[in-house]
């Protein structure tokens, strides 16, 4: 890819929104890049299994993000293994600058930058960090083969990772700041269900502590009584949500108050040419297929946009 060559459009980021929107964008015959820094799928490669992708009963996450790639790589999708340092807005075209020197000249970017896992902010939990705090049962659930464990959080991700531990752990207690779970019925039924679950209602974690060979006790909350207690332990496992990666995201986009991009109903931004797709961009649920769905908008907008400009373009020479 030579400096300064202009594109139609740059995808920063390979995650589900991103390949689906590269999908669209070369049906669309859009001269098309993605960057992504690691493996193709994003946050999917972590998940044990998906169960709500429409076609799969049931696929692993990694097999489901393999499928997407090769899927956007069967039509000549060129691809860029690089960190993105900065996407520049400008009138004529945007620039996308690549840690490894190169910029990119484009006429549309879509961010697709996902989102990462929010900290809970406790004592303990940045330096336990591999030493029995993790963000991640796929990645580190093995090592607490036989052993209990605590899950924060009381949404999807805590219940389908805590069910996977489940599978692995001695015992899994599930941490949960009220007395109801926010998870779909579907999960929290499982959850109830199995014997090797516990959720302690109304709870919240205070602090981790550990020996020297790592986590053996967390301090726990009740929120109604105020009342304290320590509980030895193995492992902390943290799922209470995500923050959205929008340090990429150029000045003069419109975040809302917890950092999620605004975007109108076609994923643009509010700079002309900058869409914002899936867990970067504000939305009322987080679903691999919305993702997805998002991914196939902004390209077909995106794909409008640069036709306008092109055609207007055409037409400025043809009056000079
Ligand atoms: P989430 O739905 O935002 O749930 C976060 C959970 O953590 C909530 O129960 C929340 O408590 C709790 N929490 C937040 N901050 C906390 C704090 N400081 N201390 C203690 N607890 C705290 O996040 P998520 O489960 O990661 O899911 C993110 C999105 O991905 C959701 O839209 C979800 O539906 C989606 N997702 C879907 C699937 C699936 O469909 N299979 C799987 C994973 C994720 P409150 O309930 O009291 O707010």
């Amino acid at each position: 890819m030579p400096d300064n060559e202009l594109y139609d459009l740059v995808i920063v980021g390979g995650g589900p929104g991103g390949l689906s929107a590269a999908i669209y964008a070369m049906r669309a015959a859009l001269k098309t890049v993605l960057v992504e820094r690691g493996a193709p799928g994003g946050q999917i490669n972590l998940s044990d299994e998906v169960e709500n992708y429409p076609g799969f009963t049931r696929i692993s996450g990694a097999e489901l993000a393999m499928k997407f790639a090769e899927h956007a790589a069967d039509y000549g999708l060129e691809q860029v293994t690089d960190d993105v340092s900065a996407v520049e807005p400008g009138l004529d075209f945007h620039t996308v600058r690549l840690a490894g020197g190169r910029q990119i000249q484009t006429h549309a970017v879509i961010l697709a930058t996902g989102g990462s896992p929010r900290r809970l902010g406790v004592p303990g939990e940045n330096t336990l960090h591999g030493k029995g705090v993790s963000y991640c049962a796929v990645c580190d659930g093995f090592f607490f083969k036989d052993k209990n464990v605590v899950v924060v959080g009381g949404g999807d991700s805590a219940c389908e990772e805590g069910l996977y531990l489940a599978k692995l752990a001695k015992k899994v207690h599930i941490v949960h700041r009220r007395d109801a779970l926010r998870a779909s019925m579907i999960l929290q039924k499982r959850v109830e269900d199995d014997c090797n679950m516990e959720v302690l209602w109304n709870s919240v974690l205070t602090e981790i502590q550990a020996d020297e060979t790592g986590v053996n006790n967390v301090r726990l909350k009740d929120t109604q009584t105020g009342e304290e207690r320590d509980m030895p332990i193995d492992g902390v496992f943290i799922f209470i949500g995500f923050e959205p990666n929008n340090e990429l995201v150029p000045a003069g986009v419109k975040l809302n108050s917890e950092g999620f991009a605004v975007t109108n109903e076609k994923c643009a931004t509010s700079i002309d040419g900058i869409y914002a797709i899936g867990d970067l961009r504000e939305k009322y649920a987080r679903q691999i297929v919305l993702s997805c769905a998002d991914g196939c908008m902004a390209s077909l907008s995106a794909a409008h946009y640069i036709e306008n400009r092109k055609a207007k373009a055409k037409e400025e020479v043809c009056e000079i």
